[in-house]
């Protein structure tokens, strides 16, 4: 009997009723997508529980981390560094939010043509339905595309003030980099304050040591998946990419370890989730936030793996690393900010970095196809599309454009598109 979590999420000020419709769905939606997978390595077992639990389990604990005073911080993109906020003893939750949830109330508030992704942040406070923005104690915002940096202003007002924006400049020059260096300064110290804690040596080392291993543990999944076949399916690495924004960051790596080893074993052994020579697919674009699978359910229900996500939910989380060997915190802190000046999103230009990772993980990952992943009005996504499209074509792989929401309206015309693509690319490995 699952326990009975109502006076904890009464307690936080959410809407019940609506609340356990939502339950319903997504268990049903996990069932469906996930728990039908056949062959999935028995570590994915974890992150089943982990799912299970999204809003019961997870969120007692961190209302338990309250009562000790840690403070809990709520973030929307991988440019936040969580080396900071880890050496302040404080958790780090990933808000982003991936299903069409709160769109009536949300619309009330931002326009129509707003990308799916910040509708459903801010449809999901509005509705009721979200128990971490309830738990957070500051949320952090940034200048990376104008409907979020807009939006978080709106944002501020309906969470009573707790966001904080970071500036992330547009370009990555040296002008660019010295405003960044100086964001992440300041960020610390808003971190200091708010926690009430001093950022020492010891604490960003071993704060550095904790991201730099779950990332080391992400890297090595993504590894595993060049092999054919690959011996996890693309929905559960991403399931497990999704996780990585919210679980307990040590407990994640060690389970993430574990299925790590047990897929070395399957690649060993020749086993995976689909024949070998099975047709290969990168996705590359916009974030896919929990609980955002459609896209990989249609290309895996075709028979075809997913490989790899060059995405904020994927490779650009965990692809660059820090440069560790600081010897004081102010070192440390501005090799924390040249580490995340790595990152290439679609809002710098320009963004040339970004070209250059999908042509290597597309040679790294053997895809027969590229999928360009936008969703709809994410207008710096939709327009590099063109770029991305250029850098695949010279390698003469298969390359298809899709821009979508989160609605399941559109699930039929994609599956009809997805096919026919997949059908064009032929015999499917790029060597
Ligand atoms: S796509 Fe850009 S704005 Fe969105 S999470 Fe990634 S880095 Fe941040
Ligand atoms: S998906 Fe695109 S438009 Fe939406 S918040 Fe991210 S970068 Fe902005």
């Amino acid at each position: 009997m699952p326990k009975d979590y109502k006076t904890m999420w009464s307690g936080l000020d959410m809407n019940l009723t609506a609340h356990e419709g939502l339950l319903g769905v997504l268990t049903d939606a996990y069932k469906n997508i996930y728990l039908s997978q056949r062959n999935r390595p028995e570590g994915m077992k974890y992150f089943d529980f982990v799912i299970s639990e999204v809003h019961g389990l997870r969120i007692e604990e961190i209302l338990e981390a309250k009562k000790e005073k840690r403070k809990v911080i709520g973030t929307f993109c991988v440019y936040v560094p969580e080396e900071l906020i880890l050496a302040v003893d404080g958790v780090d939750i990933g808000l982003c939010a991936g299903a069409e949830v709160g769109t009536d109330e949300a619309e009330k508030y931002i326009p129509r043509n707003t990308c799916a992704l910040i509708k459903a942040f801010m449809g999901f406070k509005l509705a009721g339905l979200c128990p971490y923005i309830q738990t957070t104690d500051l949320i952090v915002g940034e200048t990376t595309c104008d409907g979020k940096k807009k939006a978080y202003e709106i944002f501020n007002e309906l969470t009573g003030g707790k966001v904080y924006v970071m500036e992330v400049p547009n370009k990555k020059d040296a002008d660019g980099l010295l405003l960044w260096r100086n964001e992440v300064k300041r960020f610390a110290k808003k971190l200091e304050e708010l926690s009430n804690k001093k950022i020492n040596l010891e604490k960003l080392k071993e704060a550095s040591q904790i991201v730099k291993e779950k990332r080391r543990a992400l890297q090595r999944l993504s590894l595993l998946r060049a092999f054919d076949p690959s011996p996890v399916s693309g929905l559960d690495a991403l399931l497990i990419n999704q996780v990585s924004f919210y679980d307990d960051p040590v407990r994640f790596t060690e389970k993430l370890t574990e299925l790590c080893d047990e897929l070395d074993e399957r690649v060993k052994k020749g086993t995976g989730v689909t024949e070998k020579g099975s047709k290969r697919i990168l996705i590359s674009g916009s974030p896919m936030a929990i609980p955002n699978w459609k896209l990989h359910a249609i290309i895996e229900g075709c028979k075809a793996s997913v490989v790899g996500e060059e995405s904020c939910v994927g490779e650009r989380n965990f692809m660059a690393s820090l440069d560790d060997g600081f010897s004081s915190v102010e070192e440390g802190i501005q090799k924390i900010a040249d580490r995340y000046m790595n990152i290439h999103c679609a809002c710098f230009t320009p963004n040339e970095e970004r070209m250059k990772d999908i042509g290597d993980m597309t040679r790294r990952l053997k895809a027969g196809g590229v999928i360009h992943y936008a969703i709809q009005f994410c207008t710096p996504y939709m327009m590099e599309a063109y770029k991305a499209k250029k850098v695949v074509d010279i390698m003469k792989v298969p390359f298809l454009r899709i821009e979508t929401d989160y609605s399941m309206e559109d699930m039929g015309q994609l599956k009809t598109r997805i096919e026919a693509f997949l059908e064009m690319m032929g015999d499917g490995v790029h060597e």
